[in-house]
């Protein structure tokens, strides 16, 4: 059900908030067995929170017309006195110690978290199979990956468990889950939602965003969740958008070229449903080509130091040692999964003396040359319509032994993330396995992704899995 609908309920006194967690509850007890969406769900925080919410309505005093409504919480994202443990051993039983930015924000509007949500282990992944927990599985087909690394927040949206939940996207972990899962999913501009009690991966490019079955339901979450915040150094206040009724859109050919022939046709049709209302134009980003090996090394050093922290010591699990060393060594050995390991240890080569010059400078400079396209292109166009992803949701094991295989999954949602711009998900016209188009804006233009996202949505509803 979409926030509108739930709101309007909520507002009639047809339901309850404690129905509509007892609702949520019920449908996570049927589905959640099979999809793997959710890590946990603490009831009694739940109750509790429904309880306060219906006493506010119940006098009249709703904090919003939103209050009382669940939102999903990817496990990375703080909630007071709420476990997060990043699908990670290594923060076992981690309890947070504070609210996020955006969490404090959700629940003055009266929105209720609701956790945690499965993801790959310190949001390093394309398929959530990296998730040192539970395993998450594709709605639409139990065989194959929700993509990564917010799975769980797409798939609960997906399967309906909720109406709206929030991921976390570095390069692509709203987009690509949101692609393969058939739901709506937006990654902000770089600096413009709040970092705040999101644990870090890569900093200079992590961005939390929504994750809902519409446009709208996105534009909302977003719009309570944006905004300066004196707690994230990198913070920056967004800026109003200048949104136009006709607007001139990119398109890339050799994007189009890479593709799997369902996810050409697909995006094909997408373009002829733009086309009626705006005009298509061809565009290059030249240095694209180099966006997934200057994704890797920039977010895997940024990850080698970030990860630093988690040390046996401040957070979590502890493996003591016979010194200080051996229990640092033998924590972080026991506690991160291969994949972690693998970024840590890339990211710690990338910058060391030596190799910094070679690896790390090398890619931002290469990192500036693919903003720089964008900005040449978006002095022609007012947006950018490409596939999320080559290929329609792959099967769970088919890439998780092949690292290289997997990144290639993000090789169309790195770029944005590369240049901090705001880019969208939906779903593009598929029949079977879903397929998402990816819209891209300049810095703090979200207002033409969500009017360009209509434009689609309006023509082509996915149809959800039959579950
Ligand atoms: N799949 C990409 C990676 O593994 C993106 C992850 C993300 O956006 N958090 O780095």
């Amino acid at each position: 059900m979409v926030l509108a609908d739930l709101s309007s309920q909520l507002d009639k006194k047809e339901i309850t908030s404690e129905d509509l967690i007892q609702q949520t509850l019920k449908s996570v007890d049927e589905k959640n067995s099979k999809v793997g969406a959710f890590i946990e769900v603490d009831k009694e925080y739940l109750f509790q929170m429904a309880k306060a919410s219906d006493e506010r309505r119940a006098k009249d005093r709703p904090l919003s017309q939103y209050d009382g409504i669940p939102i999903g919480m990817k496990d990375n994202i703080l909630v007071l006195n709420q476990k997060s443990e990043c699908s990670s051993k290594i923060l076992k039983d981690f309890i947070s110690p504070y609210d996020a930015t955006v969490t404090d924000k959700l629940k003055k509007y009266g929105f209720i978290p609701m956790g945690r949500l499965n993801m790959d282990e310190f949001a390093m992944g394309s398929s959530t199979e990296n998730s040192a927990l539970l395993k998450a599985k594709n709605p639409y087909d139990l065989e194959r990956a929700p993509g990564g690394s917010s799975g769980g927040s797409a798939a609960a949206v997906s399967a309906n468990m909720v109406s709206v939940s929030l991921g976390s996207d570095t390069g692509g972990s709203i987009r690509q889950p949101a692609a393969f899962c058939g739901v709506v999913g937006l990654k902000p501009t770089y600096g413009t939602v709040s970092r705040y009690g999101l644990v870090a991966f890569g900093s200079s490019f992590d961005q939390i965003g929504p994750l809902a079955n519409s446009v709208d339901d996105v534009e909302t979450i977003w719009s309570k969740t944006v905004g300066f915040d004196q707690k994230d150094s990198t913070s920056v206040q967004h800026e109003g958008s200048n949104s136009k009724d006709k607007m001139v859109i990119g398109y890339s050919k050799s994007f189009l070229d890479q593709c799997d022939d369902v996810v050409r046709e697909s995006i094909e049709a997408s373009m002829k449903i733009i086309e009626k209302k705006h005009i298509l134009k061809a565009i290059e980003l030249p240095n694209h080509k180099y966006a997934g090996q200057v994704y890797y090394i920039v977010t895997n050093s940024e990850a080698s130091a970030n990860l630093a922290r988690f040390d046996g010591i401040r957070y979590g699990r502890r493996e003591e040692g016979d010194s200080l060393i051996e229990t640092y060594e033998n924590s972080r050995s026991a506690g991160f999964g291969p994949e972690v390991k693998r970024r840590i240890l890339l990211g710690t080569f990338a910058l060391s003396s030596g190799y910094y010059d070679a690896f790390y400078g090398r890619a931002q400079k290469a990192r500036n040359l693919i903003k720089h396209d964008y900005e040449n292109a978006f002095n022609d166009v007012d947006a950018i319509l490409i596939p999320t992803t080559p290929t329609a949701p792959f099967k769970l094991g088919e890439r998780i032994e092949d690292p290289l295989a997997m990144y290639a999954a993000d090789l169309f949602t790195v770029g944005a993330s590369l240049a901090g711009i705001p880019a969208m998900s939906l779903p593009s016209p598929f029949e079977g396995l879903p397929i998402g188009v990816q819209l891209q804006a300049p810095y703090f233009e979200e207002e033409r992704l969500f009017q360009l996202g209509r434009d689609i949505e309006v023509e082509f509803k996915a149809p959800g899995p039959s579950l």
